[in-house]
C-alpha cells in the first residue's frame, strides 16, 4: 500500500519542531555548530533546514554579560517532547554547559521552541517557548525561516508578532554576516 505523501515532506510519526539555540561564552559560534551538528546526530532526528546566526546584546536580568549568537533550526522528529527536551539537555552538557547556568552566560543553550502546533503546558516544559513572542533574537531568525508560521497559542503568525517586537523597540539585533550552523558554509 502507498501513502499519499505528507506536504509538508514529514514521514509516517513524524512533527515538526524548531528549535533555539543561543551561545554567549566561549567559542560561540563553534558552540552552536557543535549544538546543531549532535541534535542532527540523535535518534530519531532529522535535520530540515536553519536560519542565519544572529547577535544581540544582553539586557535581561542578572546583570551585565557577553552579547549572545542565537539561531533557529528545525527539525522532523520521532521523539515526544519530553524525550526530546533530555536530548536537547544532555548536548548542552556535552558541550561544555554546567548545570545552573539560568540567566548566566552559557556555552550552549538549547530550547524547543514549537512542536507542530502542540501546546505544552509542564513545570518544567512549555510549549511554545514562554518567551518567544517578546524576543527579537529569536523572532528575527525565526522569520527568516518561516514569516508566515502561525503560533498556536496566539493563532498570530511569525511576522507579525516580529513586527510589533520591532515596533517596540529594543537591543539591536544584526545578522552575523556569513553565519551559518553549517561547519562547510552550505544549509545544515
Ligand atoms: P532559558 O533557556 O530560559 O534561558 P535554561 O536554559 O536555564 O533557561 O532553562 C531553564 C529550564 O527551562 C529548563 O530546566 C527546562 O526544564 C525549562 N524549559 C521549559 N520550557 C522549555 C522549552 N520549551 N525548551 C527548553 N527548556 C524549557
Ligand atoms: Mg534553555
Amino acid at each position: 500500500m502507498t501513502e499519499s505523501p505528507d506536504p509538508a515532506g514529514r514521514r509516517p510519526g513524524e512533527e515538526t519542531v524548531t528549535l533555539g539555540l543561543g551561545s554567549n561564552l566561549g567559542d560561540r559560534l563553534a558552540s552552536l555548530r557543535r549544538g546543531w551538528a549532535a541534535v542532527g546526530a540523535l535518534d530519531g532526528v532529522r535535520p530540515l533546514d536553519c536560519s542565519g546566526i544572529w547577535e544581540t546584546a544582553y539586557v535581561g536580568p542578572g546583570g551585565a554579560q557577553p552579547p549572545y549568537l542565537n539561531a533557529c533550526a528545525r527539525i522532523a522528529t520521532v521523539l515526544a517532547p519530553r524525550a526530546l527536551l533530555t536530548a536537547l539537555q544532555r548536548i548542552e552538557r556535552d558541550c561544555g554547559r554546567p548545570p545552573a547556568t539560568h540567566l548566566r552566560p552559557r556555552i550552549l543553550d538549547l530550547d524547543i521552541l514549537l512542536f507542530g502546533d502542540r501546546l505544552v503546558r509542564e513545570p518544567d516544559l512549555v510549549i511554545p517557548h514562554p518567551r518567544l513572542r517578546e524576543r527579537a533574537f529569536v523572532l528575527e531568525p525565526l522569520a527568516e525561516l518561516d514569516p508566515g508560521l502561525i503560533l498556536p497559542d496566539s493563532g498570530l503568525t511569525v511576522g507579525a508578532v516580529r513586527a510589533i517586537i520591532r515596533a517596540a523597540g529594543g537591543p539591536p539585533v544584526r545578522p552575523l554576516p556569513g553565519g551559518t550552523l553549517a561547519w562547510d558554509g552550505n544549509d545544515g
